[in-house]
């Protein structure tokens, strides 16, 4: 009898043990990942020097290791998206913050906007010229107003009353960026020469001219998705031009049930095509995955109409895509079962 009254308490406490053990290794085992983009253009590796590429992907890699390491400290997607965006917009190498694009009046117009896949609470800023890191305002946007998209004066003057300095819109300025405002400036003067209509000189601009940005997805230890995306835009827009990336469903997307998206590219077109919206219903309404329905839409429907660019996407089981229709995108990933992952050019 106390023999065998032994033997089960003996094997309760090994099953106590194995389910103790267990659920260690499932919560060790939670998914939690990080994506991110500096932008997608005719990005070629014969128009880099070999330390130019080397700064690109160490900046690439802080950014993303900036972002994994709010994840794996337990924070939120949110925060995570946030930081890696930051260090993205403070380096002159991407079109966002310092290092954005030039309107055709010389100045910079940003655009921001983020979203929580766990509520659907978004937040944008659009043609902003003196905010420092418009993905945070973006972000206060969000959490400490009722609206979703706040532009221009407006959207500056609820930064100044939430305490957020204004900057000198020459802050984001830089050399590289200045002269190709110029360069396409010339572009579209010989095309008009041609008889061409605005619309049509403006296709026949590269679109190294009309792409850049930066934005990152996240997936947190709580099992919560969040995507975010900051720009200066396309070089040579019309002042007061706003393009897809604070528009939420075409260049910000987030809900748990589906994927996160941030994309970069010809901000008409994601617009038109409602681009990261339309990934995330193909994945919940078509039970496709997220690397499916990316694939379709940047190559079966933005490619064939002329809409270049890319995005990227992560669901809530970590898995990561990063489609684009274009020679090359800065992108880096980091999950916890898979190492840091940088790369710009195709098939790498
Ligand atoms: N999508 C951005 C825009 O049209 C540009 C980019 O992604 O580089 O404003």
């Amino acid at each position: 009898m106390l023999k065998s009254i032994m033997s089960v308490s003996l094997s309760l406490a090994a099953l106590l043990m194995f389910s103790a053990t267990a659920t260690i290794a499932a919560a060790a085992e939670k998914p939690f990942a990080i994506a991110i983009h500096g932008g997608a253009g005719t990005i070629q590796k014969a128009k880099f020097t070999p330390e130019r590429e080397k700064a690109y992907r160490a900046k690439l890699q802080e950014a993303v290791e900036t972002g994994y390491a709010v994840l794996d400290k337990g924070g939120k997607s949110l925060e995570a998206v946030t930081a890696a965006i930051n260090v993205l917009e403070n380096s002159p190498f991407f079109n966002a913050g310092k290092g954005a694009v030039y309107t055709h009046q010389g100045q910079h117009e940003l655009d921001a906007s983020i979203m929580d896949g766990k509520t659907r609470q978004a937040g944008a800023v659009a043609g902003v010229k003196h905010i420092e890191n418009p993905i945070n305002l973006a972000r206060l946007v969000m959490e400490e107003s009722v609206h979703v998209m706040l532009s221009g004066n407006g959207a500056e003057t609820f930064a100044t009353e939430h305490g957020v300095p204004l900057v000198d819109n020459k802050i984001f300025d830089t050399e590289h960026r200045y002269k190709s405002l110029q360069r396409a400036k010339e572009k579209m003067l010989k095309a008009e020469k041609q008889h061409k209509d605005y619309q049509a000189a403006h296709q026949l601009l590269d679109s190294e001219y009309k792409v850049g940005t930066v934005g990152a997805v996240a997936l947190d230890k709580m099992g919560n998705i969040a995507a975010g995306t900051s720009t200066g835009g396309m070089t040579n827009k019309r002042f007061g031009r706003i393009g897809d990336s604070p528009v939420i469903g075409a260049g910000t997307f987030a809900e748990n049930e589906s994927c996160a998206v941030s994309a970069t590219g010809h901000g008409e077109y994601f617009i038109r095509y409602n681009v990261a919206a339309d990934i995330c219903a193909r994945v919940k309404y078509q039970g496709k995955s997220i690397e499916q329905a990316g694939n379709e839409v940047i190559h079966d429907v933005l490619m064939p109409v002329g809409g270049t660019g890319g995005v990227i996407i992560i669901d809530t089981k970590g898995n990561i895509s990063l489609p684009f229709n274009t020679k090359g995108m800065y992108r880096a990933t980091k999950s916890n079962s898979a190492p840091t992952y940088v790369a710009i050019f195709k098939d790498e």
